[in-house]
């Protein structure tokens, strides 16, 4: 079987590990702060944190924006809605509700599969809290517009939500040219066993000041300021936290993946560039929009076929791994009290379906599964 998935671990990460064995060091230890400072480096923000998942991440992303903390003017009461899309991994929006806040669904635009940017104008209101959108597939949003539309929502209510990007299938997505992770807002990122950069597991928030990068290194952490004097016991927590650290043989790992994981990127760039050209104009199947500047990391490759569930099993019966990948979440019992239409979504999610695109396919793979394609389903 050809398979969606792979884990990329460099071969360097057992004997860092081994050092962080030796050194006695578990939790948040000097292995953590290199994977930080590398981290850096290589996203271009000093302002970020690595915490034990990207869900852990996404929780502090939600509670910056249910709670401004101590001493910063609270929510209005009603300011209580987050606008989001159901096409993404539950833990973006089962976020918003450990933090109180209400979900508002935007629609998909049925050619990015990211966030609908016209229903999202559209949405925006006083009551708007908070922002979440997904770099689905690491395709990115067009950040730059949703900025113009906030411009506008800002001149007309006296307020700027939070926006709150997952990252988790992004890692080194460019838009126009920047990395993501500097555009201003909240990100989060995912460094689960199966994503672009492997900790096993781990994560990380990027944050666009000093003032919420401090107040994340304090929630992190139960809200103890970790240079305080507890020997004497003289600390005080301002407000509660979590318990969302890395551990250093995570960080160990993460620390030899930063280097392999560009080339990793180059090869499911490569293999998506070659699927644009062999796939194009095949009957049944459209591929998604690509626009100028938007330079997708390709964690997933997406595609729209007709008589989608034939194709599925045309696909696994010759030996080619093929997804759904997630159930649209406000299918979900657990949030059914915020249904409404989505029209985008509503039209094309019977069609989607992702291949296999990552930097274990070899040419031969690769040319495989475009040959079965092109035969038909
Ligand atoms: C992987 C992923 C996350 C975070 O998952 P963790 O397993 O908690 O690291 C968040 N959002 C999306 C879209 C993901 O794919």
């Amino acid at each position: 079987m050809i398979p969606l998935f792979k884990v990329a671990m460099s071969p360097a990460a057992m004997g860092r590990i081994a050092d962080v064995f030796s050194s006695g060091m578990m939790v948040h230890g000097p292995t953590v702060g290199a994977f930080e400072e590398a981290l850096r480096r290589v996203v271009g923000n000093p302002h970020l944190a690595a915490v034990n998942n990207g869900t852990s991440a996404l929780h502090l992303a939600m509670r910056l924006a249910a709670d401004p903390g101590p001493g910063a003017e609270p929510r209005p009461a009603g300011r209580d809605e987050v606008l989001a899309t159901p096409l993404t991994f539950e833990a973006a929006n089962f976020a918003v509700l450990a933090n109180g806040l209400r979900l508002r669904w935007v629609d998909v635009d049925p050619g990015t599969f990211t966030i609908d940017l016209d229903d999202l104008a559209r949405k925006i209101s006083p009551a708007t809290a908070a922002i979440s959108l997904v770099h689905w597939a690491g395709y990115p949003v067009d950040l730059d517009r949703l900025s113009r539309i906030l411009d506008d929502a800002e001149a007309a209510h006296g307020h700027r939500p939070l926006v709150v990007e997952d990252c988790a299938h992004a890692w080194g997505t460019t838009l126009r040219g920047r990395r993501l992770g500097n555009h201003g807002n909240v990100c989060i990122f995912s460094f689960h066993a199966l994503k672009h950069l492997t900790c096993g597991t781990g994560g990380m928030i990027t944050l666009p000041d000093q003032r919420m990068h401090e107040r994340v290194q304090l929630l992190r952490w139960l809200g103890i300021d970790r240079r305080a004097d507890r020997i004497n016991a003289s600390y005080d927590v301002p407000e509660w936290g979590y318990n969302f650290q890395l551990n250093d043989i995570a960080a160990a790992m993460g620390l030899a993946n930063l280097e392999i994981v560009d080339e990793n990127l180059r090869r499911h760039r490569a293999n998506a560039a070659y699927y644009d050209e062999e796939l194009a104009g095949v009957t049944g199947l459209e591929l998604t929009d690509r626009a100028p500047g938007h330079d997708s990391s390709f964690w997933l490759y997406p595609l729209k076929v007709r008589d989608r569930d034939a194709f599925m099993r045309k696909m696994t019966e010759a030996g080619i791994a093929v997804t759904r990948f997630v159930r649209r979440n406000d299918w979900h019992s657990a949030v059914r009290e915020f249904r409404v239409p989505l029209p985008g979504l509503d039209g094309v999610y019977d069609q989607m379906v992702y291949i296999p695109v990552g930097w274990w396919l070899t040419e031969e793979d690769r040319a495989y599964v475009a040959k079965t394609i092109r035969a038909g389903w």
